[in-house]
């Protein structure tokens, strides 16, 4: 068995779903579950839907809505032909549901709404491709996968139960392949013991992958991409960013702790566990070796840069001169947490504390808020945080050539420095 992962890019036109279509058809001899995430930027609209509603602004939410369902519509109608009226009757189901549901008025918190709207988007990407693979004869099982990932009512970061998953993988998947070879399911979703529908977190898709990959003991899990893997930097910054072809878990973490938008960093735990080996393809070129991330350490890595833009520093100063110690810094952590503010860099002085987080609209002012309360604050913004995993003195040079350094810090693996 193998597990496949197509995000939204790779599903975001009628081309790249035919284009889907082909990749697959390379592996009809293999035992497939495929993961799909929403199409495009689906869930962002939906996103948007669920602040309009919960907002009492019910006919923008609608309008936002019809937006969503034209554009599925309209993908449906150019892909689909003998399957179109059985995937437009399932559409039409999705979509009533949510309408139903933006008719009334929110007496829940947001975030359960959140996960009831934006669950939509893979719900319905998976309807329309599952239909358009089966047209084409690549026969597959549709399954809603709010019926097998069970998880907690934590709506939006939902936590899986990883029991009642894995019976329900035995009971409601592995039947499918008798008369299949290939089940189509969806990514970053799931749904409480109460049939409340959950969200697993932004880019959740890539954990679902690796949760099914855990659960029957697949072979792989592949994750599809518009790249040709993961790369040293973001080709878009860097022309001369390159293809890693091998990576340890470990590594692949912290790239992803660090900012690079790779993979979702739940994702390793469960493969690890496993020992499953993970690999990061292109879609648009399935012959393309990608990357193959293990169990192994690798060596000679090439620098690896990552560029987080939107950076805020919190200068605290203490008010009385004291030392910043144990009190101080639980304080700070304790900020932290009660703001859902990540420290990406922090550092420590003798009256000073400096803390590097993403500005986040709101958020940094009632951090620099809470924070006067303990310490005297001030608010530096407008920053970049570059970090450098295998650096050499010349790759750090380059890179920061003309630009102000406000912060940095290093260890023999790593450099970080919050420039302007
Ligand atoms: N559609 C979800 C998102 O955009 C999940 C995913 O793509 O992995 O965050
Ligand atoms: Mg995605």
């Amino acid at each position: 068995m193998k597990v496949f992962k197509f995000g939204g890019a790779s599903v975001n036109s009628v081309e790249r779903i035919q284009q889907l279509a082909s990749v697959l058809s390379l592996y009809t001899n293999d035992q497939l579950l495929v993961v799909i995430s929403a199409m495009g930027k689906t869930t962002n609209a939906l996103e948007k839907v669920a602040e309009a509603f919960y907002h009492d602004r019910k006919e923008e939410a609608l309008q936002l809505f019809a937006q969503v369902k034209r554009q599925h519509l309209t993908t449906a109608k150019y892909l689909l032909i003998t399957h179109y009226n059985q995937a437009l009757e399932q559409l039409t189901q999705l979509f009533t549901e949510v309408e139903w549901a933006l008719h009334d008025k929110p007496v829940r918190d947001f975030d359960y709404y959140y996960d009831q709207i934006v669950c939509l988007g893979e719900l319905l990407s998976t309807t329309i491709i599952s239909a358009y693979l089966n047209e084409q004869k690549l026969l597959n099982a549709w399954i809603d996968i709010r019926d097998v990932f069970r998880t907690d009512d934590n709506f939006r970061d939902a936590g899986i139960d990883w029991n009642i998953t894995s019976l329900h993988v035995k009971e409601k998947i592995l039947p499918q392949y008798q008369n299949v070879n290939m089940v189509v399911t969806q990514g970053f979703i799931g749904a409480t013991d109460e049939n409340e529908s959950t969200t697993l977190g932004r880019e959740g898709s890539d954990y679902t992958a690796a949760i099914f990959a855990a659960v029957l003991q697949a072979e792989s899990v592949t994750i599809w991409k518009d790249v040709e893997g993961v790369m040293n930097a973001d080709p878009k910054t860097f022309p001369s960013a390159q293809v890693i072809s091998e990576l340890s878990y470990d590594e692949i973490i912290e790239m992803a702790y660090y900012g690079a938008q790779v993979i979702h960093p739940k994702t390793i735990k469960p493969l690890q566990n496993n020992n499953i080996p993970l690999y990061v393809k292109c879609f648009l070129n399935a012959s393309l070796p990608g990357t193959l991330i293990h169990n192994k350490s690798i060596k000679n890595l090439p620098p690896v840069i990552v560029l987080k833009s939107g950076q805020v520093l919190l200068h605290l100063h203490s008010k009385d001169f004291s030392f910043m110690g144990e009190k101080e810094m639980s304080g700070l952590y304790h900020l932290l947490k009660e703001n859902k503010t990540v420290a990406n860099l922090v550092q420590t002085g003798a009256v000073r504390l400096m803390v590097c987080t993403d500005d986040k609209e709101g958020r940094t002012d009632q951090l620099a808020a809470l924070a006067s309360e303990l310490f005297d604050v001030q608010v530096e913004k407008g920053l970049t945080l570059l970090t450098i995993r295998h650096y050499t003195p010349e790759v750090f040079a380059e890179l920061t050539v003309g630009k102000l350094i406000v912060l940095q810090q290093q260890s023999p693996e790593t450099i970080q420095a919050l420039i302007r």
